[in-house]
């Protein structure tokens, strides 16, 4: 047996058990020992029976002495019966309906056995105790499983038990514990004093004290935290390894095009453009992070880093996440950049422009290839096999949370020259501090802390929904007045979810309905929806802004940085079901023309964690603030999405803790600095090489 075998080829393990096993992604008997209990239960020290007294929790160690099954005068129900006796005394104990341990229990064994004794009509008993079949001859108090004096308790899964885990664990554990090697360097064992690998098994399921179970915990955390930063930090080493094309600040051009803007840059935006410039400098690969609030203004940032790049003789790629988005960017940098002769293009699933002009794709491509092109927009459809870009100076990713990490990869080749490019991504979604060390630990940071317009108001209410009518008033009289509104809903159409039986998510389709039929009829209601065709998207997000349209209802795709002024009203449906970065955002979306804006949000089950994040919503003084909170409050499964990063379930409790993560960075830097290609450390490296932290 290896701890890479597939829990299959277990003994024991059946198809069925295995099912159950793959469902909580375990396959191999590594990850069934990664399968860590929840919580432990601390069992009182074993008494003589004669000392035992009612109403105590006692464990005692016996030989049965006798068992039967009783059908009882209430006929319902059927006790089970038995005798354990030891050197000072015996006790009964009583088990109600369960009567197939008198086929398990016999006369003669050996048994210990756990439960509170109670005294009533039945006598003095240990009722319904848990029990464990024993060897007295050969008695050893570590060898228990069930009644040891720290039990595991592993969490709730139907079909697999804490005493069928613990069996099974113990017995893997015994066959692989000479393939367990140690791989954390012996400097962090030392001085950290972590238990060494193969101890520490061990004591996560079967402690010796709550003690040595809490420091199991820790190395467990520490090690996955210690292995995303050696292998971020790793990351690291290998781009500053690599040549990107050193692209000179050309400032008269730069300075042209901010005295043609029709405002001026915030400080923030000054700061952020200056490090991308001189990041681009560098014959390294830049790898930065530009993050700003919903309005922070980072599109001219990145424009006016697109504009040095192209003027300097490379090209730019700009991709986003949907095609709305694509289209605004599009218009946005024909407008800004139009004195500056620059050749634009869009291209998207349903668009294909070259600056005014409508184009085809191919036209495009051949373009692009001969230089013709020197900045392309567009969505998923620039990292397709066919897109070949010549001369790739800059790549930028707009709303990158909303990508994985193999297609960011895409998006950042190397050109003809063997130059990798620079890589800029940008969003609105603040880092927590841990994670900005762990996950994105790879990339720098620029970040815009100023609004151009100064800060938004917008009056942020949490609404029962018993004030429904009233503010469905409130809206009407606000869109009489000639505002607009943005519906917002967690999804597209009504689905019953296994989790929420009793509960209906509100969805646009319906909510639509209900809106244009039922509440609003003299208004113009529309929908917009990830699932529609883009051109009838296109078009009736057109009709809102242009005011053809007065409520929008949509998913939280507005959410992707659309720009429509004169929004002042956002009703959002089922806010519990957002994340609370996501609602600031959301939020951030309304009151863009600086005049009064609304935010009503609407709880559709209103749990204590719901009504508690909400509230810190409206208390929140930055993103960041409510970023590090949706962090503590939710915890770091939820917040990232649990599949999209490769990091076990335990290990996210560690992105939580800012100390874990700094005391890991600096171990994995102290290593690197040592011994950059982990030489020394073989296992460790081997260890990383098959590591790393990846999107979905
Ligand atoms: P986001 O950071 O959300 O992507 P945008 O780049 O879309 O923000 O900018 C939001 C709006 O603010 C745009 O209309 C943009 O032209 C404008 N803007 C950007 N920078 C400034 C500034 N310094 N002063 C005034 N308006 C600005
Ligand atoms: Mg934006």
């Amino acid at each position: 047996m290896k701890l890479s075998s597939k829990i299959d080829e277990v003994k024991g393990i059946g198809p069925a058990l295995s099912k159950r096993l793959k469902k909580l992604e375990i396959e191999t008997v590594e990850d069934l020992l990664f399968h860590f209990p929840l919580r432990y239960e601390v069992l009182p020290p074993f008494k003589k029976i004669s000392q035992v007294k009612a109403g105590e929790n006692v464990r005692v160690l016996g030989r049965v002495l006798g068992i039967e099954n009783l059908s009882t005068w209430r006929k319902k129900f059927i006790l089970t019966q038995a005798i354990i006796g030891d050197s000072s005394g015996s006790i009964k104990a009583i088990w109600f309906n369960q009567p197939y341990l008198a086929n398990v229990i016999k006369k003669g064994d050996g048994l210990v056995l756990w439960g509170k004794v109670k005294i009533d009509e039945y006598g003095t008993y240990l009722s319904n105790p848990t029990h464990e079949k024993v060897s007295l001859e050969k008695f050893q108090e570590n060898d228990l499983l069930h009644t040891r004096e720290i039990v595991p308790i592993y969490p709730q899964t139907e079909g697999l038990s804490s005493r069928w885990l613990r069996r099974i664990i113990k017995n893997l554990l015994k066959k692989v514990q000479n393939e367990i090697k140690e791989w954390l360097p012996r400097e962090i064992l030392k001085e950290e004093r972590f238990l060494e690998r193969k101890k520490v098994f061990w004591e996560i399921h079967f402690p010796s004290s709550l003690e040595l179970a809490k420091r199991a915990k820790e190395r467990f955390l520490f090690e996955e935290i210690f292995l995303i930063e050696l292998s971020v930090l790793k990351q690291r080493i290998l781009i500053n390894q690599k040549k990107a094309p050193s692209i000179p600040l050309l400032l008269s051009d730069l300075k042209d095009f901010l005295n043609s803007l029709p405002f001026q840059l915030t400080l923030a935006q000054k700061k952020a453009l200056f490090q991308i410039l001189k990041d681009l400098e560098k014959p390294r690969p830049m790898n930065r992070l530009l993050q700003g609030d919903v309005g922070s203004g980072k599109t001219i940032v990145a424009m006016a880093a697109a504009l040095n790049v192209v003027k300097a003789g490379w090209q730019v790629a700009l991709m986003v996440p949907t095609e709305i988005l694509a289209n605004q960017h599009f218009e946005n940098f024909l407008k800004f950049l139009d004195p500056f002769n620059v050749k634009i293009a869009l291209l998207t699933k349903s668009f294909a422009k070259i600056n005014q002009k409508k184009s085809k794709k191919k036209e495009i491509l051949e373009k692009l290839k001969k230089q013709e092109i020197q900045i392309l927009i567009g969505t998923h459809s620039l990292i397709e096999e066919k897109v070949k870009f010549p001369k790739l100076g800059l790549a930028i990713l707009d709303e990158q949370h909303r990508f994985g990490i193999e297609q960011r990869a895409k998006l950042s080749v190397s050109n003809k020259e063997g130059l990798l490019c620079h890589f800029l991504s940008m969003t609105a979604t603040p880092i927590p501090r841990t994670l900005a060390l762990t996950l994105y630990g790879d990339l720098d940071l620029s970040i815009l802390d100023q609004m151009p317009k100064g800060e938004r108001k917008v009056e942020t209410k949490i609404v029962s929904q018993k004030e429904r009518e009233k503010i469905y008033q409130f809206i009407r009289e606000k869109i009489r007045e000639g505002k607009k509104a943005f519906v917002v809903c967690p999804r597209i159409e009504e689905k019953r979810e296994k989790n929420y039986l009793w509960e209906e998510v509100k969805a646009v389709k319906k909510v639509f309905k209900a809106l244009s039929k039922e509440i609003f009829p003299e208004f113009k209601v529309a929908m917009v929806h990830g699932k529609m065709k883009s051109k009838e998207r296109e078009k009736i997000i057109e009709d809102f802004k242009r005011g053809k349209v007065q409520i929008l209802v949509s998913t939280s795709i507005v959410e992707v940085g659309v720009d429509i002024p004169n929004v002042s009203i956002l009703l959002i449906e089922s806010a519990e079901r957002f994340g609370l970065a996501q609602l600031y955002q959301l939020r951030g979306r309304i009151g863009r023309g600086g005049e009064e804006a609304f935010c009503f949000l609407f709880v559709e089950k209103p749990t204590k964690k719901a009504q508690k994040r909400l509230q810190a919503l409206l208390k929140a003084k930055t993103s960041f603030e409510l970023a590090e909170l949706d962090l503590k409050i939710r915890g770091p499964g939820e917040v990232l999405g649990k599949r999209q990063w490769g990091i076990p379930d335990f290990a996210m409790e560690g992105l939580r803790n800012i100390k874990l993560v700094e005391k890991a960075r600096n171990w994995a830097k102290e290593i690197l600095a040592k011994d950059p290609d982990l030489k020394s450390y073989p296992l460790l490296a081997e260890k990383i090489k098959n590591f790393r932290v990846h999107f979905e």
